[in-house]
Formats: structure tokens, sequence, C-alpha cells
């Protein structure tokens, strides 16, 4: 919390000494937006690529959200190009969160590609940022969400910016429940951290700041709470005072764009604590990855894009050949034309996935493909046996 009772008045000083935000540095940091489903992620993102924009300073932009409608700013990356949700949901005869997942691995099975992408345009941009999908499980607790965050940190300064909605966090148990979360992927992600408190053009902040700085202020609040939660609450407000101990808190309204000086204060803190605490962390851990790499691993990730290849997941309809296009060539840019030139010759980074933990689940998934495809097949099979006369 100290450095969120210190934010307002620090951050005039440092919005006013010249925009920060637009002057060169050596590598992007990445901005993680993670939050519950409706919280305001993609509106956020929206609204700081303005911000962005407006201070010439445009980020680099990727959407992650393979099921959402229309994306409302201008993305260099988008998951849509490259996977069809819908189709995969089809094909694999999923509902709509199988589809979000799914899409989302086949995806994370490229990223490779992406972080070649975004290391070729590392010199024009200050940022870069990270749109979600809604449902926050998705990405945190998917093996997914982890080969991305991984392949992001090992590169750049990245930071989570957890987004929440304050007028919906003004019950103290709801409010609890959110920050418990928080927590939970400030532990899980181990990288450096911002709570915003987004939509403070309906109600300000200043109540949740004062629950996180004041602990009876918190405690007077669940007494208004007669249930049996409030006395859970109330045991476990005390784990979470330590976790408010160093918690960066900004308020930000993503409709009007309040606040965001702030935040860019904060971020630029927790790109510095990236650089000092996390890398020399991450550095360790690619160099383990890279002594613990084995053939056997890389026939691993080989047997698994041999499996993804042979699913056409973009439904275009196989070709005469019996060629199919599999996700390996689906990889596109938009609104960046060129960026055209860039789609071939990914040199697979230096950063192996097949030696984390998420090996065996790549295996998993390739078989979990190949099984849905055969349930798939065999009931549009029975489908189309015509009834008897
Ligand atoms: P996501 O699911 O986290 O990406 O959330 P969205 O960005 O789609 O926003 C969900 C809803 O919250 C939309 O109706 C937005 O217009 C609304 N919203 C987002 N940010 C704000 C804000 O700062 N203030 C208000 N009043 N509404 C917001
Ligand atoms: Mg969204």
């Amino acid at each position: 919390m100290a450095a969120a009772a210190a934010g307002s008045t620090e951050s005039r000083e440092s919005s006013a000494a010249g925009d920060g935000v637009a002057s060169p540095r050596d590598r992007p940091v990445c901005l993680l937006v993670l939050g519950m489903a409706g919280s305001g992620k993609t509106t956020f993102v929206q609204r700081l690529t303005a911000h962005l924009h407006s201070h010439k300073a445009p980020p680099y932009v990727i959407n992650l959200d393979p099921a959402v409608h229309e994306v409302p700013f201008p993305a260099n990356i988008d998951i849509r190009d490259t996977v069809n949700y819908k189709e995969v949901m089809k094909q694999y005869g999923l509902g709509p969160n199988g589809g979000i997942v799914t899409s989302l691995n086949l995806f994370a099975t490229r990223f490779d590609q992406v972080m070649h992408f975004i290391e070729k345009k590392q010199q024009n941009h200050r940022y870069v940022l990270i749109d979600t999908p809604g449902q926050i499980e998705v990405f945190t607790w998917s093996a997914s969400g982890t080969i991305i965050t991984e392949a992001l940190a090992s590169s750049f300064p990245v930071v989570v910016v957890y987004v929440m909605d304050t007028s919906r966090s003004v019950n103290p148990v709801t409010f609890m429940s959110n920050m418990l979360y928080a927590c939970s992927i400030l532990y899980k992600t181990k990288l450096p951290f911002i709570v915003v408190m987004n939509k403070t053009d309906i109600i300000d902040h200043g109540f949740a700041v004062e629950w996180m700085q004041d602990f009876e202020a918190f405690q007077d609040a669940l007494n208004q709470e007669t249930s049996y939660v409030s006395n859970l609450t109330r045991s476990m407000s005390l784990v979470l005072d330590e976790f408010y101990t160093n918690l960066r808190v900004v308020g930000v309204s993503a409709v009007t764009g309040s606040g965001l000086d702030d935040l860019f204060v904060q971020v630029e803190d927790a790109a510095k604590e990236y650089e000092t605490e996390y890398r020399p962390e991450y550095e360790r851990l690619r160099q383990q990855l890279a002594e613990a790499q084995s053939r056997k691993q890389q026939e691993q990730l080989e047997r698994l894009r041999k499996d993804l290849g042979a699913v056409n997941v973009t439904g275009t309809p196989p070709t005469e050949g019996g060629e199919e296009a599999g996700p390996s060539d689906l990889i596109m840019m938009r609104g960046n034309p060129d960026n055209d030139e860039e789609e071939e010759d990914s040199d697979t980074d230096d950063i192996d996935h097949t030696v984390t933990e998420e090996s065996k689940e790549s295996a998993a998934f390739g078989n979990f493909l190949k099984a849905r495809r055969e349930v798939v097949q065999v009931r549009n099979r029975k489908c189309a046996v015509p009834e008897a006369p």
C-alpha cells in the first residue's frame, strides 16, 4: 500500500515531467491485463491504447480473447486471426468455455512466432498491452496462460495489471474475495503486480484503499455483515494484510481515462522491480531450461505439432492433395501491413517450452484433440445414417 498512498502526489510530478510514457527504452514493458469477466479489461486496454497514441507512444497491442465479438482497439496481433473459435467448438464438439480454452491452447503452441514479432518491433514500442479472455481462469489456471506468461517474462519486463470492478466490490466480503483472487495470481505468476480499481467514475475507490490501509476500518465494515462468512473473512483479512503491504493500487476509470497518469508511475516502478527482482530469477530459469533440454522432450513437441498440424482449426477445407491447414500456418498480422513479410522464418526462440512442466500437458493436449475429433466424427456419422423407411 505504500506505493498506492504515495502514488497521487508523486504521479502528478512525473506525469507533468514530460510524459515519461513517450521516452524511448531498450525493451518494451508488457502489461498483462487480467481480471474477472466484466471488470473492464478490454475497455481499459482500449483507453490505454488511446492514451498512449495521444502521447505519441503507440503501444503494441495483442488480443488473446478468441471469443470477443469486436476488438475496440487496433490490435497488432489478434488471436482471432489465428484460431477460429466457433470452428474449434464445432470440430471438437465443445461448449463455449472448452472452445475458448482449446483456442488459447492452440495459440500457445505458436507463441514462439508471436515472440518473434514482438522482438522485431521492440524498438518502436514502449509498451506491449495484452488483453486476455473474459473469464480470468482461462488464462491464469491453464497451461497456455503459463506458457505465454513465461515466454513473455523471459524476454521482456512483464507487469501483471489486475483490473477489478470497484463498483461491485463495495461489499466487504466481495472485496476480500476479489483481493484473495488477486493474491493467488500474484503468487502464481510471481511477477510485479498492480491492482487497478476500475470504474471510479461510478464510485471512488477511496473506501477500498481505506480498508486496505486500516485494518480496523475493514473489521468495522465486516461487523455490519452477520453471516458466518464474515468470521472466515475476518481470519482471511489477517492473511491479506501482508499482501496489502507492498501492493500497488491505482484507481482508474477506463471510460473517462482518469487515473492513467498515476497508473504509468506505478508501471514504471513495477518495471524497475522486474529488472532488479524478477529478471535474475527468469534468467536463471532460462539457463536451467536450456541445460535440461533433451531429445525426448523435443520429440514430444514434434509429436504435438504433428497432431496439431493434422487439425484444421480455421475451417478452411482440406486441399485436394490431402494437406490441411494447421495452426502452424496461420499466424497472421492485423492492422499492420508492413508486418506481412515477417510471417515466415520463425526461428524457434531460445525459450524451450518443452522443458517446462507443461510439456506433459502439451502431449496430453494433442491426445485430447485427437480424441475429441474422433468423438465428433463418430457422432457425425451416426447423424448421417438415414432413417429406415
Ligand atoms: P472485460 O470482460 O473485463 O473485458 O470487460 P469489458 O471491457 O468488456 O467491460 C465490461 C463492461 O463494463 C462494459 O459494459 C463496459 O462499458 C463497462 N466498463 C468498463 N470500464 C468501465 C469504467 O471505467 N466505467 C464504467 N462506468 N463502465 C466501465
Ligand atoms: Mg474483454
